[in-house]
């Protein structure tokens, strides 16, 4: 058996930054305050400035980054809010656990972001049969690209619609030098530890320009809590950030520009080794991916991977079945004439190992094993 090259490698980033994270981590654990401890606002100060605008609020996890905005805004049964299917399960859980009712958007076939003529049509459908009420937009920066946001925020706003960036995997991509925020209500991060700024366990994030919104969610996260400590203005959840993984977190995000342009140059070499032989994900020219994935096509998978795998290199599918042929996911409506891009897509994809630290070695071991295998560009 060959060994694997590793498809993230944590470990190599320890080498890097895991003296400053361990002491970080020490400091939290001498001082005693383990929940919304000092680093927690330091955190959220930080992940506002390195996003250029609006305020950042920290949670539990990239879930409740997205239910909490939709609790602040009321949303709940009777209400519609437009998804892609291709996507992790958070993306549509969250509209369920909220009450709503997810309605499942087609992608586009070259980002795999949510297509807005899909959306037009979908929230169109919706209206027409008049049984439930539009109320928001999840669009997912999927793989870390940005999807399309000046076309779903023009449509978002002639509907009244919420927009919800779901950056879980792209927080720090950009389009036209912006971030999702620009045109998104709410930008939700999470920073399970795959993620490209991950922490050492759960954690997550909402960002938002509205400071009424921004003191609803605040409550929202501790218990729906008032004024008062212990006075309670709505139901909410249980979704702080630990202290010890904001301290791991602020260390992170120091070299998480750094880290963008590693993975960048990870993504440009592939692209030059792959040249025109294989389907290689195609960023457009005035957006910046945090290459969370990097994701190409080929028509025979399985035997694809296997090879793959015999000359050491990992892979992995995001997402082998969409959303909606889940069985709890089944029975929300699906945008007339179905969802055909997003099923050719979950046949087709397949990603290639990805990280800050990949050495040039290892690099060109993935370019060999793809160009080596007959079929690959089909
Ligand atoms: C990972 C992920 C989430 C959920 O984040 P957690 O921190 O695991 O709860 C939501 N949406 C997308 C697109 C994700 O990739």
């Amino acid at each position: 058996m060959t060994d694997m090259i590793p498809f993230i490698d944590l470990k190599a980033q320890r080498g890097r930054i895991g003296a400053r994270i361990d002491a970080a981590i020490a400091r939290v654990l001498d001082d005693g305050r383990y929940i919304l401890g000092p680093e927690v606002a330091e955190l959220e100060a930080g992940l506002a400035r390195f996003n250029g605008e609006g305020r950042a609020l920290s949670c539990a996890n990239g879930t409740d980054a997205i239910l909490i905005p939709l609790m602040a805004w009321g949303i709940g049964p009777g209400d519609a809010v437009f998804v892609p299917s291709f996507t992790f399960a958070s993306t549509a859980e969250v509209v369920v656990l909220a009450g709503a009712s997810p309605v499942y958007v087609d992608i586009d076939p070259d980002t795999y972001n949510m297509s807005p003529a899909s959306l037009a049509a979908a929230i169109d459908a919706v209206i027409a049969k008049g049984e439930l009420t539009p109320r928001a937009v999840i669009a997912v920066d999927l793989f870390g690209q940005p999807a399309d946001y000046p076309a779903l925020a023009k449509l978002a706003r002639a509907h009244d619609l919420k927009l919800i960036a779901d950056g879980a995997q792209g927080f720090g991509c950009t389009l036209d030098g912006q971030s999702s925020l620009h045109w998104a209500d709410v930008l939700t991060v999470s920073f399970y530890p795959a993620k490209p700024l991950g922490c050492y366990g759960d954690g997550g994030a909402v960002l938002c320009k509205d400071d009424g919104l921004y003191d609803l969610m605040k409550s929202v996260r501790v218990h729906g809590e008032g004024r008062e400590r212990y006075e309670y203005a709505r139901i909410g959840l249980n979704s702080r950030l630990d202290t010890i993984q904001a301290a791991v977190l602020i260390e992170k995000l120091r070299v998480f520009g750094e880290e963008i342009e590693m993975r960048q140059r990870v993504a440009d070499r592939y692209a030059a080794g792959f040249g025109n032989q294989v389907n290689w994900p195609r960023v457009p020219a005035n957006a910046r991916s945090t290459w969370a994935q990097y994701t190409i096509e080929v028509a025979d998978r399985d035997g694809f991977r296997a090879h793959l795998a015999a000359k050491g290199v990992p892979s992995a599918i995001y997402y082998p079945i969409p959303l909606h042929l889940h069985e709890p996911y089944a029975p929300y409506p699906v945008v007339p004439g179905g969802l055909p891009v997003t099923e050719a897509a979950a046949h087709r994809v397949v990603s290639l190992p990805m990280h800050p630290d990949m050495s040039d070695a290892h690099i060109d071991q993935v370019i060999e094993a793809v160009l080596s295998y007959p079929a690959a560009h089909s």
